[in-house]
């Protein structure tokens, strides 16, 4: 599709200090992707409204980009506004009823281990998840010992350039879901632990340290997005391609990691089309043999949608 960038849209962007045709790949794990066409960097509420009404207004697609953890960018790069949350929406600090109010741009690990501290026991399933709590709360991150959710009382967002605020009773979250609209801008959110969810920090402490030696053992530490697709339940995707015989599986940079065959890795100089490969390689593999249909979980960002990642 050509869009056409309208001088007013150019001049706003301008106004605000953002870069154009800025290379994606420094901002993704997978360390692939070519350029934005615009990127910026928010630092208030105020223009990230405004710039979401120019993009509506002006037909200009938007991206949310928070750790880039969870993201492929094309090679092509993107013909629309990257937006990232800067440095202002850093923050965690007293919130309304002794929760704790977090901005989106914090990263995960940082709450994770305050949880901890605090000994919130859900937030043992949340340690070495990468990325800033924004990412985190969209992809409803965590393992089976806990995921965001769990710790989550109210989301606060931008939707349709204006501020709305969620209870987290009234968003569907699931297994690496979200519930709310594709276009919803993630600014800030309230954590609660009530005392019934409490356990002894230093026990936590210790499960935490346990956890992370097991996962160096079993997860490639390369760049990688983590879990490439989602586990279909019961079954795991990782068990499921290596019984299909693609564990190692190598095509230029890219390989279906040795150590886990749900990581994608990037050994160096792979291309974005490299990962699309291996991983509809592993999709349609995987079906042939078990009639199970793998669906990715990391989030694809690009002009073409790849038949990978089209299906809902
Ligand atoms: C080594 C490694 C280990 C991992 N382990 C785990 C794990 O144990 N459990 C797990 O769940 N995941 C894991 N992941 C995947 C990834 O870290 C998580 O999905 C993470 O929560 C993504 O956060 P991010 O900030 O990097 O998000 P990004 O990749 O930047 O974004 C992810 C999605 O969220 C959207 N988004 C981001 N910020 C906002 C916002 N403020 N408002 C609205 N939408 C937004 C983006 O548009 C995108 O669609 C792992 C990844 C790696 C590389």
């Amino acid at each position: 599709v050509q869009r056409h960038h309208n001088q007013a849209f150019i001049k706003l962007m301008q106004s605000l200090h953002a870069e154009e045709n800025r290379a994606l790949a420094p901002f993704s794990t997978l360390r692939v992707g070519g350029p934005a066409r615009f990127f910026l960097l928010a630092n208030s509420l105020s223009d990230i409204m405004l710039v979401q009404k120019a993009c509506r207004e002006h037909q200009i697609n938007m991206h949310i980009l928070s750790g880039g953890s969870n993201t492929l960018f094309s090679d092509e790069g993107f013909l629309g506004l990257v937006l990232k949350l800067g440095p202002a929406f850093d923050y965690i600090k007293p919130g309304p009823a002794q929760a704790l109010l977090v901005g989106a741009a914090t990263t995960f690990a940082k709450l994770t281990k305050l949880s901890v501290n605090m000994g919130f026991e859900k937030a043992v399933g949340w340690a070495g998840t990468p990325g800033l709590v924004g990412g985190a709360i969209r992809m409803n991150a965590g393992t089976r010992m806990g995921e965001v959710s769990d710790g989550l009382s109210r989301v606060n967002i931008i939707h349709d350039g204006e501020l709305k605020s969620f209870n987290k009773k009234d968003i569907d979250f699931s297994y690496r879901h979200c519930g709310l609209a594709e276009n919803t801008i993630i600014t800030s959110a309230e954590f609660f632990y009530a005392k019934e969810n409490l356990g002894e920090p230093n026990k936590l402490i210790q499960q935490v340290k346990a956890y992370q030696v097991k996962r160096k053992l079993s997860q490639p530490s390369i760049n990688s997005a983590g879990s490439f697709f989602k586990n279909p339940y019961p079954e795991f995707a990782g068990a499921l391609i290596e019984k299909a015989n693609l564990k190692g599986k190598t095509l230029n940079g890219a390989q279906i990691s040795q150590l886990h065959a749900n990581f994608i890795i990037n050994r160096g100089g792979a291309k974005a089309d490299d990962i699309i490969a291996l991983g509809s390689l592993a999709q349609k593999t995987v079906f042939n043999s078990f009639g199970l249909v793998l669906r990715p979980e990391i989030r694809y960002v690009g002009e073409r949608i790849p038949t990978l990642f089209a299906q809902k």
